[in-house]
C-alpha cells in the first residue's frame, strides 16, 4: 500500500514535473522572446508624429528662430513631451533644459529692395526671402538704407582695372560671373576690392545645384559683423535683369534693412534620458539628436515655418521616445534624446553641449535627425562628418545594413551641414539621417506640411528602431 501509495505520489511527481518542465520551457520561449525588445515591429503612430510637426510650424512659433519667444515656447514644448513620456532629466542641470549663451541678431522689419525713377518714386518693389536674400550685412551697423546708382559689371577684368572705383555705387554681378562673388556661403567682400557701398549678385535660386540652400534665410550671425563688410545681396534672375535694365536707365536702387543690435540671449537645448539596465554599458550612450531651433520671422506678414527643417526631426525623436518607453522591455544601453538649439546658427546648440557634456561622451554614438519625412522623391542620405578616425563609420555602416534589410532606397555621402559635427569633433561617432530635399521651400514660408510625408517619417523611425533594438538590447 505504502509502495502503492509512494508509486502513486511518484507518478503524481512525474506529472508534475513533467507540467512544471512544460511551464518552464514555456518560460523560457516567453524571455527568449521578450529579450528581443519588439521594437523593430512596434507600432509607430504617423498621425502623432505629423501632430508635433504641425504644433511646431504654427504661428505660435513663429519660425522658432533664437532669440524669439517662439524659440522658447518651442523648447518648452519638447520638455512637456519629455516629460508626458516619462524621460529622465540629466544629473547637472535642473530639469531637461541646459542653458547656454547665444549672440543673436533679428530683423526688425522686412528689408526693402526698390528701383525708383527719376523722381525717386518706387518703380519697382522686390520681395524679401522670394526676390532676393541678405547674404552679408554691414557690420558697424545694423541699420542699413543705400540709395545709389549702379554699377554693371560686363566682364572680370572691369573690377582689375586700377581705375575702377565704385565709391557711391551698388556693384551688379551677373551669373556668368558669379564667381567672382566667392561662395555661397563665404561670399568674396567685393565691396572692398572696388569700394562700391553694396553688391548685388545674381544666383539662380530655384536650382540648387547653384547652392539654393545656401541662399535663402539665414539667422543674421556675429560673424557678419565683420567690419570689411558691406551688404552683399543675392537675387534671383528676373529680379537681376530689371536691376541690370535699370543700370543701362541711370536709375537709382534702394537697399534697407534694420536689425537689434547684436545682444547675447539664454538658449536651451532639451535633454531627456532612457536609462540602461545593465551596468556594463553605463557610459554607452546612443543619443538621438534633433534641432529645433529655425530661421524666424521675415517681418513682412510671414515666417519660416522650417516643417521639413527641423520640425520633422524632433517629431520622430519623440516617436522614437514613446516606443522605447511604452515597450515593457527597458534597453541595457542608456539613451538620451536631445533636442538641439542654436543649429540655424551655426550648430551653436550641440557645440555647447560637446564641450559641456552631461554625462560621458566617451563609448557614445549620435545619430542626428535633421529633415526626415520629405515627400519629395529624393533618396534617404545616410552622411558622416568629414571628420576621419577610428569608428567613425560604424554608425553610418550599421545604419546602412539596416536601411538594405528593411528595403529603404538609401545612398551613403560625408556632409558637414548639421550637429553631428559637433559630435564628431569631438570623437563621437555620428550620422546624419536625412532626406535632402532643398526644392521646395528650404529656408523660406514655403517649407510647410506639403513637403512632409507620414510613411516616410514612419520609415526613418524604422530604421532608428532598429539600430536600437540591434544595439541597446
Ligand atoms: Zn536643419
Amino acid at each position: 500500500m505504502r509502495f502503492t501509495k509512494l508509486t502513486g505520489v511518484f507518478i503524481l511527481l512525474l506529472l508534475l514535473g513533467s507540467m512544471l518542465a512544460g511551464c518552464v520551457q514555456e518560460k523560457i520561449e516567453q524571455v527568449s522572446k521578450v529579450s528581443t525588445a519588439g521594437l523593430k515591429e512596434a507600432e509607430i503612430r504617423q498621425d502623432e508624429m505629423l501632430k508635433h510637426i504641425e504644433e511646431l510650424i504654427s504661428d505660435k512659433y513663429k519660425g522658432r528662430m533664437v532669440g524669439t519667444e517662439g524659440n522658447r515656447l518651442a523648447e518648452d514644448y519638447i520638455v512637456d513631451n519629455f516629460e508626458k513620456l516619462g524621460l529622465k532629466g540629466p544629473s547637472g542641470i535642473k530639469g531637461y533644459k541646459q542653458y547656454y549663451k547665444q549672440g543673436v541678431i533679428l530683423l526688425n522689419q522686412k528689408p526693402l529692395l526698390q528701383i525708383l525713377d527719376g523722381t525717386g518714386k518706387v518703380s519697382a518693389d522686390f520681395d524679401y526671402v522670394d526676390d532676393f536674400v541678405i547674404r552679408r550685412l554691414s557690420s558697424q551697423t545694423t541699420e542699413v538704407d543705400i540709395t545709389a546708382p549702379l554699377f554693371l559689371l560686363e566682364s572680370a577684368d572691369m573690377l582689375s582695372d586700377e581705375d575702377t572705383d565704385l565709391k557711391g555705387r551698388i556693384l551688379l554681378i551677373p551669373a556668368k560671373l558669379s564667381w567672382l562673388a566667392g561662395k555661397p556661403d563665404f561670399p568674396t567682400d567685393l565691396s572692398v576690392k572696388c569700394n562700391a557701398s553694396a553688391v548685388i549678385c545674381e544666383f539662380d535660386l530655384s536650382n540648387n545645384a547653384q547652392g539654393l540652400k545656401y541662399l535663402r534665410v539665414t539667422p543674421f550671425q556675429e560673424s557678419w559683423r565683420q567690419p570689411y563688410y558691406n551688404p552683399f545681396i543675392f537675387t534671383e534672375s528676373n529680379t537681376f535683369s530689371k536691376l541690370a535694365e535699370a543700370e543701362k536707365k541711370g536709375m537709382k536702387v534702394r537697399f534697407e534693412s534694420q536689425a537689434t543690435p547684436l545682444s547675447y540671449v539664454d538658449a536651451a537645448n532639451v535633454v531627456g534620458i532612457i536609462p540602461g539596465t545593465d551596468p556594463e554599458f553605463e557610459y554607452s550612450y546612443i543619443i538621438i539628436g534633433a534641432h529645433f531651433d529655425h530661421v524666424g520671422d521675415n517681418m513682412d506678414g510671414t515666417y519660416n515655418a522650417g516643417a521639413l527643417d527641423n520640425a520633422s526631426g524632433p517629431a520622430a525623436m519623440l516617436e522614437i521616445a514613446r516606443v522605447i518607453q511604452e515597450n515593457p522591455v527597458a534597453p541595457k544601453r542608456p539613451i538620451a534624446f536631445i533636442g538641439f538649439n542654436g543649429e540655424s546658427s551655426g550648430f551653436l546648440g550641440s557645440r555647447h553641449f560637446t564641450g559641456h557634456p552631461l554625462f560621458s561622451l566617451g563609448k557614445a554614438v549620435m545619430i542626428n535627425l535633421d529633415m526626415v519625412g520629405a515627400s519629395a522623391d529624393v533618396k534617404l542620405m545616410l552622411a558622416r562628418a568629414l571628420v576621419s578616425g577610428k569608428g567613425m563609420n560604424a554608425p553610418m555602416d550599421d545604419l546602412s545594413k539596416y536601411a538594405e534589410e528593411l528595403g529603404i532606397d538609401y545612398y551613403t555621402s560625408f556632409t558637414g551641414g548639421s550637429d553631428h559635427v559637433s559630435f564628431a569633433d569631438v570623437g563621437v561617432p555620428s550620422v546624419l539621417i536625412i532626406h535632402p530635399d532643398y526644392s521646395n521651400g528650404y529656408h523660406s514660408p514655403h517649407d510647410d506640411m506639403e513637403d512632409i510625408s507620414g510613411d516616410r517619417l514612419e520609415e526613418v523611425v524604422r530604421l532608428v528602431l532598429y539600430y536600437i533594438e540591434e544595439h541597446a538590447y
